[in-house]
């Protein structure tokens, strides 16, 4: 698949299955299995997995494009592709030991029937996923894991999910060890419902962990190389796929916007909204503005993550940071320019708004992310 096929491939999957029920599950935070299996079908759940696996090999500038397209229809969506990619990409740089075990299922990657996803976030450490307060223990060749998984995005509807446990003999609160358990892992369950705010379709469901046994082919990186494969591997595809679906967020908003603008009338003037109100026009334009500044720092953070350089982190870490506040203040100004017709749910603009707030707190959240970027200008420690 080339770069281009993927985009139209996502474009059709947007307008055919996800653009026509997208209110219908945001409301009955009813997740998509539809949108997945078209997904698997069209190719693009293999879209940066190797091609001796099935999969088209492509980079950051594709993965980026399709997220933003998918979430310009449905962002619940986009995230569980988001997350899926992210799960995929430990399965693929996992230790070389874990290769004849993971072959199968990256296989069945390759082939679209696999959905994986990640479970980082605990209870008790919260926002601060680098930290798990569970703790792996040794079972002969394997592991066994109890863990309280606050946030799972596609839990119950994944086949794999990449958890993370401090390693057994881990001295520090970041010698953490990742781990591939199967769906159907013994001890494994959905813990509970997901009522979010916005991304109400992707199943964002606490998972628990107990006793889990995992055989030692499961072991995805060395003991306690957890946490270099979190920043290395996970961290810059999380920041960039965040900022695309933010910047998915932020054209359905551009575009829903000027269609309210367009479409409703002050029959007594005899115009449209946007004919009538200079400060709607700016207001829109200040959006439009926003969100091409945005596409502007994607562009640069997919050329910084194409050709590493010192400066590459930072611009990861600011890219979700950046889009998370732009994504918040494009679909507020939405509201505010929508009127009452946002406001009460004539318009999917309060989706939008809703799904917005959630790439903010999303780990690395906003306020962590300023805080490394901070320490790092200043020299400090990040952990
Ligand atoms: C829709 C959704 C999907 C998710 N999916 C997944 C998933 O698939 N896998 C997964 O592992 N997790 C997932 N998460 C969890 C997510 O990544 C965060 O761990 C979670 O949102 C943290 O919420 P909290 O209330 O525990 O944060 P808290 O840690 O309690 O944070 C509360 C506030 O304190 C701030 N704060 C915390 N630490 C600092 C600091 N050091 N400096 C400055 N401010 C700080 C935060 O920014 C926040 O404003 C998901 C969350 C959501 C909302």
């Amino acid at each position: 698949m080339t770069h281009d096929a993927a985009i139209s491939k996502a474009g059709a999957i947007a307008s055919q299955v996800l653009a026509p029920s997208a209110a219908q599950n945001d409301k009955a935070g009813r997740f998509s299995t539809e949108a997945v299996q078209s997904l698997g079908e069209s190719g693009l759940l293999a879209l940066l997995l190797p091609a001796n696996f099935g999969g088209s090999g492509l980079g950051p500038r594709t993965f980026a494009a399709v997220t933003a397209t998918l979430a310009e229809a449905d962002a619940s969506v986009a995230m569980v592709y988001l997350m899926h990619v992210l799960g995929t990409a430990c399965l693929s740089a996992a230790r070389p030991s874990a290769t004849p075990a993971l072959t199968p299922i990256l296989q069945e990657i390759g082939a679209g029937r696999h959905l994986s996803t990640l479970g980082f976030s605990e209870a008790g450490s919260r926002s601060h996923f680098w930290a798990p307060i569970s703790r792996a223990q040794r079972n002969g060749n394997g592991v066994r894991i109890s863990a309280k998984k606050s946030w799972v995005t596609s839990a119950g509807y994944a086949q794999s999910y990449v958890v993370s446990a401090l390693a057994p003999d881990g001295a520090g609160p970041t010698d953490s060890t990742l781990y591939l358990l199967a769906a159907g892992t013994c001890g494994l369950s959905v813990a509970g419902p997901w009522d979010g705010l916005g991304l109400r379709a992707n199943a964002s469901a606490p998972v628990a962990l107990e006793e889990c046994e995992v055989p030692w082919e499961f072991q995805l990186t060395d003991d306690g190389a957890g946490f270099p494969a979190m920043l290395n591997i996970v961290l810059p595809l999380f920041c960039l796929g965040s900022a695309a679906v933010a910047l998915g967020l932020c054209r359905a908003a551009v575009a829903g916007t000027a269609a309210h603008l367009k479409n409703a009338k002050f029959e007594h003037l005899g115009k449209s909204l946007g004919e009538s109100l200079p400060t709607l026009r700016a207001q829109l334009a200040a959006m439009q503005i926003d969100t091409d500044g945005l596409e502007a720092r994607i562009d640069d953070l997919v050329e910084h993550l194409e050709k590493p350089r010192e400066t590459t982190m930072l611009r990861v870490l600011e890219g979700k940071a950046a889009a998370g506040d732009v994504a918040i203040g494009v679909t507020s100004t939405a509201m505010r320019t929508c009127g009452g017709a946002a406001f009460s749910k004539h318009l999917s603009i309060e989706r939008l708004f809703r799904d917005a707030h959630a790439g903010a707190v999303m780990a690395p959240t906003g306020d962590v992310l300023r805080e490394f970027i901070g320490k790092s200008l200043l020299g400090i420690p990040l952990f």
